[in-house]
């Protein structure tokens, strides 16, 4: 089957490409042809007259984002794989060949196009194919400052390779720190010196006068022009440099009132707003470029990322515990409580399960959502608490509460749950007594392991 060419822009005329492709110009994003070619048989010529909104549209349509880009409109020089300035028969074959090693890369990969994940797919797959990093470039056209060429065109590039890199399929290195406007957020800013009596940035430094005989110090203006100066203090003449006067260094003089400007203050006036944004305290912005990890190329040849996890969001929390830990450490708090008649609460909250709530709101928003049930509740759980999850459910464990306090503390959860998190996780809690908790363990095997609290539960029973 012949490799398929799309372009977008204006075709010179007679231009013909290589026997093995085939030109077609804007194929629509549902192109039967293009659906059936697979990741190395597709590529992207943006001719002359070519705008960056068609390139994206291809890319984010019938070619996948992982496409090579074959840049002849000079509009996507951050983007292109190849670029060249004159379109011609000779100057296609040739760039074709250039981009032969990305196409062949391209094949070892499952098509992402239309996948859930395609977005995050293609970025891995850009990353493998050209050998490189993910990297930010400058643009002056966004108000962010920056974008990844890498994922030209889509919404909401940079907050996808953060989560990728949450899930470890890319890792990060700094690249760049942008400050923002205070009023609208925007990274294109000019920085400059003002005057801090006058606001003005008609700065310019002077040499500073010291007047040996009178001990006054001052900039040049005061005492007048070099070789008729007049000490403002004392009225005398300095003359001689190193006998009458000498000059410390220089100091910053505003030019529109005239006063010292020392130090000057350093502003940021936004190019989108015009407001003013103090250096100090201004909020910055880190840009990163990222990495192919080895789990990011199992995902790629998997094509799928991992799935989103509850136990991933919870784990960090203090309280947390593996299913196996959660279960001795529970042996032991329901040995000690037996024993001693202390309270003891057992509760299990259950979630709808992560790949339905992935369909219904999407991947960031589940996995988002996760994350801020995990520290709402690690919150509202004590130090000495015990958590743990099992697939959809997760388990905690209250020693010394009663389940009225328990249930105070889980009304308490649960508004900030409805208060905090805007998608309906379905979250809900029951108590286990005392015979399901032994149930549940039991269940796991876990009454087999030696643990002391065990032994002497078993103890007391035999008593
Ligand atoms: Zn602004
Ligand atoms: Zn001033
Ligand atoms: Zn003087």
């Amino acid at each position: 089957m012949l490799k398929l060419l799309a372009v977008v822009g204006d075709v010179p005329a007679g231009l013909s490409a290589p026997d093995d492709w085939r030109i077609v110009v804007e194929p629509e994003p549902d192109d039967p042809d293009f659906a059936r070619a697979g990741p190395g048989e597709r590529a992207l010529l943006a001719a002359p007259g070519a705008g960056v909104a068609d390139v994206a549209r291809m890319l984010d349509g019938p070619l996948g984002l992982a496409a090579p880009l074959l840049d002849f409109s000079a509009e996507c020089p951050r983007r292109a794989d190849v670029s060249g300035e004159r379109l011609t028969s000779e100057s296609l074959a040739q760039a074709l060949y250039d981009a032969a090693p990305i196409l062949r890369a391209l094949t070892h990969w499952p098509d992402a196009r239309d996948r859930v994940d395609a977005h995050a797919l293609g970025a891995l797959a850009f990353a493998q194919s050209r050998d490189r990093r993910i990297e930010p470039a400058w643009a002056p056209d966004r108000r962010q400052g920056m974008r990844y060429p890498a994922l030209f065109g889509v919404a909401g590039s940079r907050r996808l390779l953060d989560a990728l890199a949450d899930e470890g399929l890319l890792e990060r290195r700094h690249a760049a720190r942008l400050h923002r406007c205070g009023t609208c957020s925007s990274s294109r800013l000019n920085a400059a010196e003002h005057c801090p009596e006058c606001d003005s940035s008609f700065l310019h430094d002077e040499r500073l006068i010291h007047h040996y005989a009178c001990g006054h110090q001052g900039p040049q203006s005061e005492f007048g022009a070099r070789g008729a100066m007049i000490c403002p203090k004392c009225g005398k003449r300095p003359r001689h440099f190193g006998v009458d006067y000498d000059s410390p260094g220089v100091v910053v003089m505003c030019g529109a009132c005239g006063r010292p400007a020392d130090p000057p203050v350093v502003k940021f006036t936004c190019a989108d707003c015009a407001n003013q944004t103090p250096s100090d305290g201004a909020e910055v912005v880190d840009w990163f470029s990222f990495g192919l990890t080895e789990d990011g190329v199992a995902a790629l040849r998997s094509g799928k990322r991992p799935r989103v996890q509850v136990a991933d969001a919870f784990e960090p929390i203090a309280q947390s515990r593996s299913l196996k830990e959660f279960g001795r450490m529970l042996l032991h708090d329901l040995d000690v409580a037996g024993r001693y008649d202390r309270p003891i609460t057992i509760v299990r909250g259950k979630l709808e399960s992560a790949e339905a709530l992935v369909r219904q709101y999407g991947r960031e928003q589940v996995a988002e959502a996760f994350r801020l049930l995990a520290e709402l509740t690690g919150e509202a759980l004590r130090e000495s608490d015990l958590l743990a999850v099992s697939e959809n459910a997760v388990l905690i464990a209250m020693p010394e509460t009663t389940s009225e306090n328990a249930r105070h503390v889980l009304e308490r959860l649960n508004e900030s749950v409805l208060q905090n998190i805007a998608i309906d996780l379905s979250f809900t809690t029951t108590f286990m007594d005392r015979a399901e908790a032994e149930h549940f363990l039991a269940e796991r095997g876990l009454r087999a392991e030696p643990v002391h609290g065990a032994d002497a539960a078993a103890e007391r029973r035999a008593e």
